[in-house]
């Protein structure tokens, strides 16, 4: 990454090295090894007393690893030579500074906690060196290390901040992408069918029944967890949100109960107003629909799945959606076995029919409020919304076996068999979505060494 922009800002570092004084240097390291676990207590309890900062920071793994990885980045950055090798070092300032942009930690929320490291510095030099000018040296070194190494943190920072704004964007731009108007019918009609499933259902309950929730059916997850992004702060968007949360608080349980069992009159009441709401949401959600524009990006051209390019924005909201909801997703990273030989065998073309198949399947056997990418290549990439961890083993065996036992259609008609390898993660609360990334592809990797054709859950 910005390997000239690295190596520029190491000769600068090499630089403010020489600057001070070998004395100043050494005296700065050895209060900084002396109080290393310290100094980072106290900038994890000044972070802790921030309300914003402490967001980020109660998660159980960021509580031991932080604490560990501040007392070593301070010693750190006070024990560099200037024929370092510190182009690793600054790579490693912008590997900071992107975490923080990742996680949506603020950039003042740092610099507030370099400044609690700052202030501690200040006493320790005061104790431990005693004669006046000496210390003026270290403390001016500290200061100039300390800093400098913020300013790399925040020009990361704030470049993939961009990038994740711009992406932001255009995610919501992209709507609902390649057929609006074929979209918005499935989307009614699967609203539709929740409703005929309950009208069912009532009539054929002779004792008080559980009606399945809207909120958790095929719509109301698809609209959740997409369809209220997309169309985003919109008043008709939180009009379908609160009518759903009626319909399941309100209404069902009404229809659901013995009253309504019994009484005759009561339940075609609340029929009538399950019908109104749903057909509140339903032009609401046609209004929706109607103000967008069709808009390609976003898609890949051969699959018509997601590719990753909104991979970020989508991971970090559902980051935030499993953490103010207390719910959990799961990523299925599903690689095809030994595709280079249907490539080597049949061709290219056959190779790229398929990918498409494939890419059917894995949409035909998800829920409308999953996502489906193609990484690349023959790689996909499967989120799983609101699913507990045996939910998405199951789904990861079945997409496994519907692959197994599909008939692939080739060139000249033939038919042809593939498999799959999948890596599962769940999501364990972590605020960084890279490291749910990585836990899949890790899975996947073993997965294949496994010996292909299953499924390993990290
Ligand atoms: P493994 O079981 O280890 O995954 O083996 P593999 O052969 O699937 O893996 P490898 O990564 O060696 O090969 C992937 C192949 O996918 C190589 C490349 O030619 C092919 N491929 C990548 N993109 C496309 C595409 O868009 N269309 C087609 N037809 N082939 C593609
Ligand atoms: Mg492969
Ligand atoms: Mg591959």
């Amino acid at each position: 990454m910005e390997l000239p922009r690295s190596a520029q800002l190491a000769s600068e570092w090499t630089a403010l090295l020489e600057a001070h004084s070998l004395d100043a240097r050494r005296t700065a390291l050895r209060v900084a090894n002396n109080n290393d676990q310290r100094l980072a207590t106290h900038f994890y309890d000044v972070m802790l007393n921030d309300k914003v900062a402490s967001q980020f920071l109660t998660h159980e793994q960021i509580k031991t690893a932080l604490h560990a990885s501040m007392a070593k980045w301070v010693a750190g950055i006070f024990q560099l030579k200037p024929d370092d090798d510190l182009e690793t070092v600054v790579h490693h300032q912008i590997y900071i500074g992107n975490v923080h942009a990742r996680v949506g930690v603020p950039v003042h929320v740092v610099l507030r906690g370099a400044r609690a490291l700052k202030d501690l510095f200040v006493r320790l030099i005061h104790n431990e060196v005693q004669r006046g000018p000496d210390a003026m040296d270290v403390l001016a070194f500290i200061n100039d290390s300390i800093d400098f190494a913020m300013e790399i943190m925040a020009g990361a920072y704030a470049s993939s901040y961009d990038r994740s704004t711009r992406a932001d964007e255009s995610y919501r731009l992209f709507s609902l992408a390649q057929d609006v108007t074929a979209e918005k019918a499935t989307r009614r009609a699967s609203l539709l069918n929740w409703e005929n499933d309950i009208m069912f259902q009532h009539a054929l309950a002779t004792e008080p029944v559980r009606l399945p929730r809207l909120g958790e059916s095929d719509f109301g997850l698809w609209f959740k967890h997409k369809g209220a992004h997309v169309f985003q702060s919109n008043y008709e968007t939180s009009v379908i949100l609160n009518t759903i949360n009626r319909i399941d608080n309100q209404i069902l349980p009404v229809l659901g109960s013995e009253e309504s069992a019994d009484d005759a009159v009561e339940a075609r009441q609340s029929l009538r107003d399950l019908h109104e709401q749903v057909r509140l949401i339903s032009s609401h959600l046609d209004r929706l629909f109607d103000e967008r524009n069709e808009l390609e990006a976003g898609r890949d051209s051969l699959t018509r799945l997601l590719s990753r390019r909104f991979l970020d924005v989508i991971l970090a909201k559902e980051v935030t959606y499993a953490r103010h909801s207390g719910t959990k997703f799961a990523l299925l990273a599903l690689d095809v076995d030994h595709f280079k030989e249907v490539n080597d065998t049949w061709g290219h073309e056959s190779g790229d029919l398929v990918l498409q198949q494939l890419a059917a399947i894995l949409t035909e056997n998800t829920r409308g409020g999953d996502y489906v990418f193609r990484m690349g290549g023959e790689e996909f990439l499967v989120l799983l919304v609101d699913v507990q961890p045996m939910g998405a083993q199951r789904v990861a065996n079945k997409l496994r076996e519907q692959v197994a036992q599909a008939e692939f259609r080739i060139a000249n008609d033939q038919i042809i068999n593939i498999t799959v390898s999948v890596g599962v993660a769940v999501h364990d609360g972590h605020p960084d979505h890279a490291r749910i990334l990585r836990a899949a592809d890790d899975a996947l990797y073993q997965a294949k060494n496994a010996g292909r054709n299953s499924v390993v859950i990290a």
